[in-house]
């Protein structure tokens, strides 16, 4: 039969003081139990025209959802900053530049440009965002997507005049441009950027392992605990994934797809990445992912790199200081260079035709 402490006399005195730690102990495990965050913590909102999920982990919940909250609001904020066609301090801007006008420039548009400008000629102005009127014209600046392609005619007079970011005159905490046909598009950048805000804001917030993925482009800090980040990189020919890598520490990771935007006309298909040589969608490739140190870096050279091509890659990525490229070319074939491959795998059983690139 139990005995009950505190009824017999035999137990008497000592009793309690033996039990008041086992009762600690107890409570202490439930309540670890009960408050004990997940070690991921993942939100999704829409930004810059995509999808953001930011992914937490080993942070306190309410911490993790705090810090996530903040990022969202940066997002809006500079969303609402560099959007090329919603009004914004850009499409202000760029109404001046298209009057040949003078204007103060605001810091923020101010790095974009200057940096902007600095990867537009290492590309050798296969990423440039002067290009705002041909997409534009192209109708490629616009919530919904065009029917049909401009004519060939518009598109030539416009290459005729040449816009380019070499035509932006910085200086004095002014801009203007030689240019009027110059309209700012940072559509290949501004995710980069933005990205990268992001991840300076998690830090200072004293997150150490997350990543800011916008649509599928992505900056990764630390580690998913034991193991590295594990990264996707879209087929961009149907569903799944065509390849994944790992990510630890800090790394970006931007594809340029030619899935992302398109309309077809008369069974043909256009995208949305332009070659400023043509004024038409870059030939050659389907995707291009870059990894770099900072998300503006690879956004910008996932764009050139896709504008260059399978045959033109190479010496562009050099150029940018890119040192793990992976293209996928019309015909389904992944050109690389070999620090990338070692970084890629394959799903088992579709691995497909890779030409290896020298060393990058
Ligand atoms: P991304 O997905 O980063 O390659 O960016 C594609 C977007 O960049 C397009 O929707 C356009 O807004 C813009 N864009 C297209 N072609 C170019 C180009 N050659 N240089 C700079 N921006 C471009
Ligand atoms: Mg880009």
């Amino acid at each position: 039969m139990p005995r009950s402490v505190g009824t017999s006399g035999t137990l008497g005195r000592p009793a309690p003081s033996r039990a008041w730690p086992l009762v600690l102990l107890l409570a202490l495990i439930l309540s670890a139990g009960c408050h004990r965050s997940p070690p991921l913590v993942e939100r999704q909102f829409f930004a810059m025209g995509t999808l953001v999920t930011v992914s937490v982990y080993g942070t306190p919940q309410a911490r993790a959802e705090r810090a996530i909250a903040r990022s969202e609001r940066l997002f809006d904020r500079l969303d609402r900053r560099w959007h090329a066609w919603h009004p914004s301090a850009l499409t202000r801007m760029d109404a001046a530049l298209a009057a040949g006008r003078s204007i103060p420039i605001p810091p923020d548009l101010a790095r974009l440009v200057r940096e902007a400008g600095r990867l537009s000629r290492l590309s050798d102005g296969l990423f440039d965002p002067a290009l705002g009127q041909l997409l534009a014209l192209w109708g490629f600046e616009g919530d919904d997507l065009p029917a049909r392609p401009p004519p060939a005619a518009s598109i030539q007079q416009l290459l005729a005049r040449h816009p380019s970011m070499s035509d932006l005159v910085l200086e004095e905490g002014r801009i203007r441009s030689r240019n009027p046909a110059v309209r700012l598009d940072f559509g290949a950048y501004a995710k980069g950027v933005a990205v990268d805000r992001a991840i300076d804001l998690l830090r200072s917030l004293g997150i150490r392992n997350a990543i800011v993925n916008a649509g599928g482009d992505l900056r990764a800090i630390g580690r998913h605990g034991a193991r590295a980040w594990r990264i996707g990189i879209r087929n961009p020919d149907g569903p799944g994934v065509i390849a994944w890598l790992e990510v630890e520490g800090d790394q970006a990771v931007f594809t340029s797809g030619d899935y992302e935007r398109y309309f077809s006309w008369h069974g043909k298909r256009y995208h949305h990445i332009l070659d400023p040589r043509t004024g038409y969608p870059a030939r050659g490739s389907r995707s291009v992912t870059v990894l770099a140190k900072h998300g503006g870096l690879a956004d910008a050279a996932a764009t050139a790199l896709f504008v260059a091509g399978p045959d033109g890659w190479y010496p562009i990525a050099r150029a940018l200081g890119i040192h793990y490229v992976m293209l996928v070319d019309d015909h389904g074939r992944v050109h690389m260079n070999p620090r990338m491959a070692r970084r890629i795998h394959f799903p088992a059983g579709r691995t497909p035709e890779v030409k290896l690139s020298p060393a990058l």
